[in-house]
């Protein structure tokens, strides 16, 4: 049976879609059967990060429309074969998605698939339950000001149907100049929201860059995130692996 994770954010902007990519990479190149699902409708840009624009005919609202099948609606990235993308659909809202397709369609998905990585959309809105409220974990993903870690922490209030222990807190663009007065912004953050900490990811050009090219930033770069994401997989298939240093 697959795992679903759900990767949201209160705020935009924080680096879900990076982190729902490159993770993913991670986890195809250690041969886990991974699926990426986009649930950012109507803004739908994991197929960027993933370097699979142009490739994605069927979304999943086509299957649970029961308009064509979950294998002929993912995309297999040519460059990795145990990596696979469902896409959003743009002309759809979340509140049209019917929530009973959805269960259905995820139920499909773990028995055929080892992870599905859920990018959910900003907010806390519909978009956001259809994305977690089926998961079997979430990782919020902020970034180290208090503002974006005030969002995350809203964000976990509605994640309380998740176990205790499942949810677990993703801290991203994180500079060296900023890290001494962080690691007190990062404890308080865990003590309030309660977390458990999956990682720190750098601030980190790459990132970006190799979004630009449309490439997966994992199959461009060894160093600084692409470390940091990998680790951050490694942690999700139970491995324990130390916090990495931010150079
Ligand atoms: P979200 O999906 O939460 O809206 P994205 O993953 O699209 O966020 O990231 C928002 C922007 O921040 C993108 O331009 C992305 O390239 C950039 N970004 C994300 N993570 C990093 C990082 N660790 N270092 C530098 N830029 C980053
Ligand atoms: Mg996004």
């Amino acid at each position: 049976m697959g795992q679903i994770i759900a990767i949201v954010s209160g705020k935009g902007g924080t680096g879900k879609t990076s982190f729902t990519a490159a993770v993913s990479t991670a986890l195809a190149q250690m041969k886990y059967r991974t699926l990426c699902l986009d649930c950012d409708i109507g803004l739908r840009n994991l197929d960027i990060a993933l370097g699979l624009t142009d490739r994605t005919m069927m979304d999943f609202s086509d299957v649970i429309a029961g308009r064509c099948s979950l294998e002929e609606a993912v995309v297999r990235h040519p460059k990795l074969p145990q990596l696979y993308l469902l896409t959003a659909p743009v002309y759809v809202k979340a509140q049209q998605i019917p929530e009973e397709g959805m269960r259905q369609l995820l139920e499909e998905i773990r028995q055929s698939f080892d992870f599905c990585l859920i990018d959910a959309p900003a907010g806390l809105g519909q978009g956001f339950h259809l994305a977690t409220d089926r998961a079997d974990r979430a990782v919020v993903v902020s970034t180290s000001d208090n503002t974006s870690l005030r969002d995350a922490q809203r964000a976990v209030l509605e994640l309380g149907h998740l176990p205790r222990g499942q949810v677990h807190l993703a801290i991203n663009r994180i500079q060296k100049k900023v890290l001494r007065q962080l690691h007190q912004t990062i404890d308080d953050a865990m003590d309030t929201a309660g977390l458990p900490l999956l990682g720190v990811i750098p601030e980190d050009p790459n990132v970006p860059l190799a979004a630009n090219r449309n490439l997966p930033l994992l199959l461009t770069a060894e160093d600084h995130a692409a470390k940091a994401y990998r680790n951050i997989a490694a942690r999700l298939t139970g491995q324990r692996v130390p916090l990495m240093k931010i150079r």
